[in-house]
């Protein structure tokens, strides 16, 4: 079947369009992302969608070499998300639906993350670290649906570290550039430290490390910043692990692309025996996979009237029954 997959919860519109049975073939992949100058409007952002998803949608098109009516489901995210954003995207979706007679998905967009690694991996019931902007969750399948272990009790990692950069004068989204100037460091500064059980705090650590970046070399605060709060990450993960006793470790969302996470990841995963993937080209918000999870959905007989692709701003993991 050929798939179209519609984000747009936040910062990026993206278009993807697969070709999908069980094997999944990428025709296009087309995105664009706001930079806004100090973090993300609602407004702001949803009128950014607006602008830009025709050109967005045409060039997948175009470059998928198809037309509307050639496509067989049309998926867009339906949360969570900033409300604005959600409802236009939602709305360009329901319109194009009726309008080429085409059958209509919402779907959630952490599980769309989870399942673009899971297909590009072959992990067949990962341990699930997914870290992106306004989400942290440690997860894995259970019982039909995903269970979180561990996750947030305030601020995702990823506002985290943007909202560190704002403070520090970095240019957002902030996550990159703090990578590129942990590189340059090995000067440890303690940091507070915030785990409880299997859930994390990140707002202690984030305050202490805005306060040391007025007397110290911003390299040295980013290294160290890094190393706490991915620290976090890993021992919750190896805990889960443990005690799940899973065999393969994924990483997915936006943070993922970090390096010095990924070595990390790995070697807990190494260390517990257990095989490590990330989804390369596909951890930050893309519509590929959207329309992945459309796909998938759609092939287990999933089916949604209208009625019921009203958006979820709040949309959990935990609450999609996976039934494929
Ligand atoms: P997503 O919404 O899944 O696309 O994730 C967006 C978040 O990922 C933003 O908070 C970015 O700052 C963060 N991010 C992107 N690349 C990196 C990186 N290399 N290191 C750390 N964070 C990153
Ligand atoms: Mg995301």
């Amino acid at each position: 079947m050929l798939a179209l997959g519609i984000e747009g919860t936040a910062h990026t519109i993206g278009v993807g369009i697969i070709e999908y049975e069980k094997d999944m073939k990428v025709l296009a992949d087309s995105r664009k992302t706001y930079i806004p100058k100090a973090g993300i409007h609602p407004r702001e952002a949803a009128q950014f969608m607006g602008d830009h998803i025709k050109p967005t949608l045409n060039d997948a098109l175009a470059r998928a070499k198809l037309e509307f009516p050639e496509i067989d489901l049309i998926s867009f995210s339906q949360g969570p998300g900033l409300g604005p954003c959600l409802r236009t995207v939602a709305t360009v979706a329901r319109a194009l639906s009726l309008y080429h007679n085409i059958p209509l998905l919402g779907v959630n967009h952490c599980v769309a993350h989870i399942e673009i690694g899971g297909q590009i991996s072959g992990f067949k019931n990962p341990l699930v670290l997914y870290v992106s902007g306004a989400n942290t969750q440690i997860l894995m399948l259970n019982g039909g649906t995903y269970r979180i272990f561990g996750e947030t009790l305030d601020v995702g990692i990823g506002n985290m570290l943007d909202k560190f950069g704002r403070a520090a004068g970095l240019e957002h989204p902030a996550g990159p550039k703090i990578e590129e100037l942990a590189r340059k460091s090995k000067n440890y500064i303690e940091l507070p430290y915030t785990v409880k059980g299997t859930d994390m705090n990140f707002s202690g650590v984030l305050t202490a490390a805005e306060v040391l970046a007025k007397g110290h070399a911003l390299e040295d605060v980013c290294f160290s910043l890094q190393e706490t709060a991915f620290a976090m990450l890993a021992e919750v993960t190896e805990r889960a692990l443990c005690h799940l006793g899973a065999k393969e470790v994924l990483l997915t969302g936006g943070v993922g692309n970090n390096i010095r996470l990924q070595e990390m990841l790995a070697l807990v995963a190494k260390g517990q025996g257990a095989k490590f993937s990330t989804p390369k080209g596909f951890l930050s918000d893309n519509g590929v996979m959207i329309a992945l999870l459309g796909a998938k959905m759609h092939k287990a007989g999933v089916n949604q009237a209208l009625e019921e692709t009203k958006v979820i701003q709040g949309f959990r993991t935990d609450e999609v029954v996976i039934s494929w």
